[in-house]
């Protein structure tokens, strides 16, 4: 088969569909309420993208609580949709209750979805013919109510594999209805891109005038890949989802879209300088939909331009086009040097140029010495920069803690009414006085937080911010059973940053110790490679009972958001639960 010559006389222009609300939410695990929504929209809109699918009005009263709640909104650039079926066999368009729940969510673009494919049809027990003026009846109706209608040729592609002739009928008959554009859906997911890039330049060439789109799902693993060829044979739509969410195994991911066409294919999505707003927005739409962001997913994730190999790494310091596709910030990501056992001194002084530590003579190789001796013992400092950050600070003659640990003490037990409790008591030093705390919790290691908290409090009202995101316990060498290595890796934020901290050793609760006391040492030091901070704040001085300044608002660990505001909304019960 020839690949289909690719179509430059339909302009450079593709107007993005983002279907996150709608196809996102069928992913297993994700549910929004209509608040998650609107925020995930207005989102989208400040991206920049052109259409958004707020839901399906008559499938559940959240989306028809959306629609109600984004009309009374402005939006930007986005134009909102809805989606629904063509109207049913035997019913009129204005009886049928779907066709008319689409007219009353009130949206500019009504997206109506029909069947393509002749099995379908069947199980349908719709005669081919029928299906036809289902499809452009529907669309007819709907345009007659003054709606802009795409219409959504579902199955599009199996379809047309199965019965070109057929699937070319029902997009025509969408067209005599007067659809705006046909999008073509891969349904199944389960089209190569060049199958998809064919069928795409066969409706192309038969409907002029009509604007061509494209819905993939990434059963096969090439929706991104099927999206991309199908722009090149001449669609002009591309209907996808943030972070590729779906059902099974999702959808075409914008995040990997808009770049593509934007970076590799030359076309234009967005208005001008919104892309690098893309990796935030991904991290932003994971957090509202609760699921942890994927390191590995390509531009925005945390890894995609992470670099680890010492070979790679001193080349990537003579120039950083030796082992990267594209520049991060071009996609709002950043380049990232990753910090293990494998390293050399090259990873070492390219991670205290990025946390904006001074790496002073010698550091990198003290600090490298006691990162290989802490990966022996079970520690992993990957996905702990700000232990690493620690560690580099801490070879500087000048460098002082912000408290020492004298002492703690913790007691747990069981009581036959109120179940499990925990007590600990806690002696640091801070500033060469000695201060002693108690604190009870639902287990040692929320009590020890607890603890240190308050004795901290006094001399630094920050620690009020700083709160513990996530909390993960590995066991190493679990042969050993009882006597294995614990590794504990914890997150924690304050609203403008977030770091990781790591600990371990064979007693879980001094591994999570290591990490928390990091955790907080970390948190009240000072601001990313600002001396002005460290003389003034942190760095062992406390802030003698004054409210510490605003932390700075740049992003000090990789992978942190600056969506402080946005995310602290989200109700603390809807997080990963950190089960200490
Ligand atoms: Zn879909």
């Amino acid at each position: 088969m020839s690949e289909p010559a690719p179509r430059s006389d339909l302009g450079t222009s593709v107007l993005i569909y983002d279907t996150t609300l709608r196809d996102g939410t069928q992913r297993e695990g994700i549910s929004l309420s209509s608040g998650d929504k609107l925020r995930i929209a207005r989102r989208l809109d400040e991206l920049g993208v052109a259409f958004i699918e707020g839901g399906f009005p008559g499938s559940n009263p959240k989306d028809a609580e959306f629609f109600a709640r984004a009309g009374d909104l402005e939006w930007q650039s986005a134009t909102l949709c809805a989606f629904g079926p063509t109207r049913r066999a035997g019913l009129a368009p204005e009886d049928d209750p779907s066709l008319r729940g689409l007219i009353e969510a009130g949206t500019p673009v009504c997206t109506v979805f029909g069947k393509s494919w002749t099995l379908h049809a069947e199980i349908l027990r719709v005669s081919l013919d029928e299906n036809l003026r289902l499809i452009e009846d529907s669309v007819a109706f709907l345009r007659a109510a003054g709606r802009r209608v795409f219409y959504d040729a579902e199955h599009f592609f199996d379809g047309h594999r199965a019965d070109p002739a057929y699937a070319l009928e029902t997009v025509r008959a969408a067209a005599r209805g007067g659809a705006e554009a046909i999008v073509l859906c891969d349904t199944n997911g389960g089209s190569m891109p060049w199958q998809a890039a064919e069928a795409t330049a066969e409706v192309v060439a038969a409907l002029p005038g009509v604007v061509v789109g494209i819905h993939t799902h990434d059963d096969a693993g090439c929706a991104v890949a099927s999206a991309l060829a199908a722009v090149r044979a001449g669609a002009r739509q591309v209907q996808g989802t943030i972070n590729g969410y779906g059902e099974r195994c999702g959808n075409a991911d914008l995040c990997a879209v808009i770049p593509g066409l934007e970076l590799k294919m030359g076309m234009s999505c967005l208005p001008a300088g919104r892309l690098p707003r893309l990796g935030e927005l991904s991290r932003v739409v994971a957090e509202i939909a609760n699921l942890a962001p994927d390191d590995h997913q390509p531009y925005v994730g945390k890894s995609a331009f992470a670099h680890k190999g010492g070979v790679h790494v001193s080349a990537m310091r003579r120039n950083p086009d030796s082992y990267q596709h594209v520049a991060p910030e071009v996609v709002g990501n950043t380049s990232r040097v990753v910090v293990s056992e494998l390293s050399g001194r090259a990873n070492l002084l390219s991670k205290a140029e990025e946390l904006g530590v001074a790496a002073a003579d010698g550091a990198e190789v003290r600090a490298l010495r006691l990162i290989k001796e802490g990966e022996a013992r079970g520690l992993s400092y990957e996905a702990a920069e700000a232990s690493v950050a620690l560690l580099l600070r801490r070879q500087a003659g000048d460098y002082r803690p912000p408290f020492r640990l004298i002492e703690y003490r913790v007691m747990t037990g069981q009581h036959e009414r109120l179940g499990a409790w925990a007590e600990a008591t806690i002696k640091i030093e801070v500033a060469g006085e000695v201060i002693h705390a108690v604190a009870e919790g639902n287990g040692p290691v929320h009590a020890l937080d607890g603890a240190l908290r308050k004795a901290l409090a006094p001399a630094y009202p920050a620690v009020a911010r700083i709160r513990l995101a996530d909390y993960r316990v590995r066991i190493l060498d679990s042969q050993s059973a009882t006597a294995a290595t614990t590794r504990v890796l914890i997150d924690s934020a304050d609203g403008a940053r977030r770091w990781s901290t790591v600990g371990a050793g064979t007693d879980i609760l001094a591994a999570s110790w290591a990490a928390l006391a990091d955790s907080f040492e970390f948190g009240l030091g000072p601001a990313r490679g600002d001396p002005a901070a460290a003389g003034s704040r942190g760095a062992g001085e406390p802030a003698g009972g004054e409210p510490a300044d605003e932390p700075a608002r740049d992003r000090e660990m990789p992978g942190g958001t600056d969506e402080a505001g946005e995310l602290e909304t989200i109700d603390a019960s809807q997080r990963r639960s950190a089960s200490r």
